[in-house]
Parts: structure tokens; sequence; C-alpha cells
């Protein structure tokens, strides 16, 4: 059975203190509740990832990085490939934020190499993937969702792909506090599985946890995991505080 994954992308927020503190109140949480039978993964910004591994050894999380070079390793100022991370034990990293996307002009073709060198290092890819207003509103969206997973990922093997997670991020929900309803999301999530079964096969479809991430918080998150595709999200601003975010966990 795919597992339940609940992932919080810090993005660029939180000093050195202020991550501590954030990683320790989860803890406490997480002690509190037992959260049962959800993987969560916490994606702090990279200076922060070893404070989080250390984190990690205490408490049942896994830890993601939010980005990853595309080239293996050499004169790339300011790149963090994924040797490195695999180095500090980092299970996850993010690939193709739609900020990522936008703001760095990250393009499929370099998403793909990214998730090539996470895979040739045992790192697990989440994958992001979704569509802008304007292609939604023009009927585009799954077409466009379709050539991400195409050109991104869908050259992967069948074992290469068992690694991956993807997560369904329409760009228009991001930060923007307008969540996809539950039937938006349920929609595209089983459009994005039937197109794995059309690629790998009914079992590895069956085996993929798809996410869904965009104004997810506490009061909604218990819809959007009741649908039948959707098996978690990928959390933003509610992951920076923790009980929200522990919250959002519990609402399998
Ligand atoms: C994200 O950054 O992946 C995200 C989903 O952000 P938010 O939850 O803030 O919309």
């Amino acid at each position: 059975m795919r597992p339940k994954i609940v992932a919080g992308n810090w993005k660029m927020n939180l000093t050195f203190e202020k991550a501590d503190q954030l990683l320790f109140e989860i803890g406490e949480l997480i002690e509190e509740k037992k959260t049962k039978g959800v993987e969560i993964i916490i994606c702090p910004p990279s200076p922060y990832l070893e404070l989080a591994t250390d984190f990690a050894q205490d408490f049942e999380i896994k830890v993601g990085a939010q980005n990853v070079s595309q080239y293996e390793d050499g004169a790339y100022t300011g790149e963090i490939s994924a040797a490195m991370l695999s180095s500090i034990d980092i299970d996850f990293s993010i690939v193709g934020h739609s900020e990522r996307r936008k703001y760095f002009a990250e393009t499929n073709a370099s998403l793909a190499a990214k998730v090539d060198r996470l895979l040739e290092y045992g790192i697990q890819p989440i994958f992001c993937i979704g569509e802008q207003l304007e292609e939604r509103e023009s009927n585009k969206h799954f077409e466009v969702v379709k050539s991400q997973l195409v050109e991104g990922i869908f050259h992967l093997s069948q074992s290469e792909f068992s690694n991956i997670v993807i997560a369904y991020e329409p760009v228009w929900a991001i930060g923007t506090g307008k969540t996809a309803s539950p039937e938006q999301a349920q929609e595209m999530h089983a459009f994005i599985r039937q197109l794995i079964i059309d690629q790998y096969g009914e079992e590895q479809a069956h085996e993929t946890s798809i996410l869904y991430g965009g104004s997810c918080n506490a009061k909604n998150a218990k819809e959007l995991f009741a649908q039948a595709d959707v098996d978690g999200g990928l959390i933003g601003g509610a992951s920076l505080k923790a009980e929200e975010f522990m919250a959002i966990a519990n609402s399998f």
C-alpha cells in the first residue's frame, strides 16, 4: 500500500533559532499525539538540513531538501549536489516547485536531470507539477500536467520510478489561500494515476503516492485527504506552525 505523506516545505523562512524551536515543538506534538501511519517529511532551508537530520534521530520524521543541482559536482557556485545531500542522510528532495520554475527558470529538461541525480544517490524526489490559473481557465490543465510528467519523469525505468513521490500543486492555489476543491483535486489526481497506469502499469500506479499542495490547512485537509487518489499533502505556509502542521498530519 502506498505511504500516506505529509511534507512541510518551509521555503526561505526562519532563522536558525526559530527553525530549532519549530522542530522542538513538532517533536513534542509527535510524542503527544503519536501520529500513526503517516510519513512526516520536513523540508527546511539548506543551512538547517543537519539540524533536522539530528532531530530525525530522535523522532519519527524524514528530512527533505527543497532543491538540488542538476550537475554532479564541480564549478557551480552556490549549488548543492545530490552527493552532498546523500552524505548528510537526506531522504527526499522537492524538485520542480512552481516557485523554482517561475523565479529560477527551471524547465522540464533541467528537472529531469535533477531527478536523475537524486536517484543516483538514493534520494527520493518529490516531483511537483501543476497548472497556472490561465491554463486551467483555458482548459489546458490536463495537457500541461501530462507534459510535465512526460518530460520530467516518464523517462525513468519502472524501478527508478518506484522511488518517486508526486505533488500536484495547482499554481493558483499556492500561497493564495485559494484551495482546489476536493473534487478538483481528486479529478486531477485520478488523471495522474491513470497516466502512471498507462506508462508503468496498475501495480506501480497503486504504489505511487500523489500529494496535494496549495493552501492546504488544518481546516481543509480532512476533506482533501479523504479523496481516493489524494495520499497526503505538500504544505507550505501552514507547515511553519507546529500545531497546524501536526493537525494536518493527523487529518487522515
Ligand atoms: C508549497 O509551497 O508547496 C505550498 C503548497 O504552499 P502553501 O501551502 O503555502 O500554498
